[in-house]
């Protein structure tokens, strides 16, 4: 039966406060500050029940690529709809899987050529950690059964993946039920010293990966990061000489480098996967032992995520032993509408040229921001490929400012959530000259209702 858009915002607010409980909410707050009721959504726009729009300035969480129901990625579901929605992935397999494995190994030059699908992100960081303690064991290291992870990084909220997380917000009601993990310092370019680099900070963060790994190699099974963005930590940007040092460092000590792309990856940093920036400029092409993909995968049509390998991690799990193979079932493991959405929006990136028009699109907005950029109230300006941040001074920040900043921007047009005051835009891939003046108007509107000049 269709939606009723008939019926207002305030009934459909009113019963989903009533039987909804919505993820990273006090619900007690809800109240105060109802959850936006959407009845539709086309390009980078959300339209209320009341006709009113919104520009989605996060992607919806960072997973609508090239903006809502999009007609292209549409139409191949429409198709694969009338034809396999669903078979499971033991025992059978289908052209979408197939095709999307290969063609995504294709695109790390098949270094990372065996993938595993899942449905959500952190399922996919549960994968990589399981896979690759499991390739320890088999190859008689059953020791190496630690996991390394950066200060404020973040890889989702199940209990393995919440246990290589530090952000305290998600983490602290729950440290007591996970696993120990060893954090270092975070390469974090906010934390340059007098006249200090971006590269210095990195290099600092490098020495204490070193330290800790010297003195823990023998029991550390993989370091984790998100290459070059810290997303929930408030998009927080380091130099990617970083991830070059994390890389000799990994073969140094022998353990593995799981790169979380979930968030990073299809283009966002403005190469394919992020960590393609790790190589010297003219240097060999450098890869980690693991890339965690989701969200934009499947262009913010269903929920997919898998997890990319080596031969060598792959082959280490060939044996006669059932038990000695990879053991991760998951129902809807590699359902084939979800890796027919990736496929179209891997099209996308083909047809439509999109890392080089997005170099374009990110000059343009760079351009339209460049007055902020240079505003008193505001600190730390960073941008990278498809992401711009920066942060409120603190003395103008209150206690609820994000909360103030996104209401703010409701009256403005735009869905914007800082995370803290970190105030960030992660844009669909459809951006234009017009839309990237009135997108930095409008931010700079919103900093004017909550921080006055
Ligand atoms: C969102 C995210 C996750 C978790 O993905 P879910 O689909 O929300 O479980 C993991 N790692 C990073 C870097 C993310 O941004």
């Amino acid at each position: 039966m269709p939606i009723d858009i008939r019926r207002g915002n305030a009934e459909w607010q009113r019963r989903s406060l009533r039987n909804v409980w919505h993820p990273c909410t006090q619900m007690q707050r809800a109240a105060a500050l109802p959850p936006l009721p959407i009845a539709r959504g086309h390009g980078p726009w959300l339209e209320d029940h009341e006709g009113q729009r919104y520009f989605d300035t996060s992607s919806s969480w960072w997973v609508n690529l090239f903006g809502h129901a999009d007609a292209r990625i549409a139409a191949a579901l429409k198709d694969q709809l009338d034809h396999l929605p669903h078979v499971m992935l033991a025992g059978c397999t289908h052209a979408p899987a197939v095709e999307l494995a290969e063609r995504l190994s294709a695109l790390t030059g098949n270094v990372l050529g065996h993938c595993f699908f899942a449905s959500d992100g952190a399922s996919a960081v549960e994968i990589a950690l399981k896979m690759s303690y499991h390739c320890w064991r088999n190859l008689g290291h059953g020791n190496k059964r630690e996991f390394v992870c950066l200060r404020n990084g973040y890889h989702g909220e199940t209990l393995g993946a919440l246990s290589v997380t530090d952000v305290a917000v998600f983490r602290d009601a729950y440290d007591p039920l996970l696993l120990r993990a060893r954090s270092v310092m975070s390469p974090d370019a906010r934390q340059v010293e007098h006249g200090e680099s971006p590269a210095a900070v990195a290099t600092r963060a490098a020495h204490d990966l070193r330290r800790l790994l010297a003195a823990t190699h023998e029991q550390i099974a993989a370091v984790i990061v998100e290459p070059l963005v810290q997303g929930a930590a408030g998009m927080v940007m380091y130099d990617p000489c970083y991830l070059r040092m994390l890389r000799a460092l990994c073969d140094e000590f022998h353990v593995h480098l799981i790169a979380d792309e979930i968030a990073v990856g299809c283009g966002r940093t403005g190469t394919f996967f992020a960590f393609e920036q790790a190589a010297a400029p003219g240097g060999e092409p450098l890869w980690p032992d693991f890339v965690c993909l989701s969200k934009g995968i499947s262009g913010g049509f269903l929920p997919l995520s898998l997890v990319m390998t080596r031969d060598h991690i792959f082959d280490a799990f060939l044996d006669d032993d059932v038990a000695r193979g990879f053991l991760h079932s998951h129902s809807y493991t590699g359902n084939p509408l979800a890796c027919r959405a990736a496929l179209a929006v891997l099209d996308r990136f083909v047809d439509d040229d999109v890392l080089r028009v997005n170099r374009q699109r990110a000059e343009e907005l760079t351009r339209s921001l460049a007055p902020l950029q240079e505003d008193p109230r505001i600190e730390h300006w960073r941008q990278r490929g498809m992401i711009w941040a920066f942060d409120v001074r603190e003395e103008l920040a209150g206690p609820r400012f994000s909360e103030q900043f996104h209401l703010a921007g409701r009256k403005n047009e735009l869905l914007i959530r800082p995370i803290g005051r970190s105030v960030y835009l992660l844009p669909p891939y459809v951006l234009d000259d017009t839309l990237s003046n009135w997108l930095a108007e409008r931010v700079t509107n919103t900093l004017d209702a909550v921080t006055p000049r």
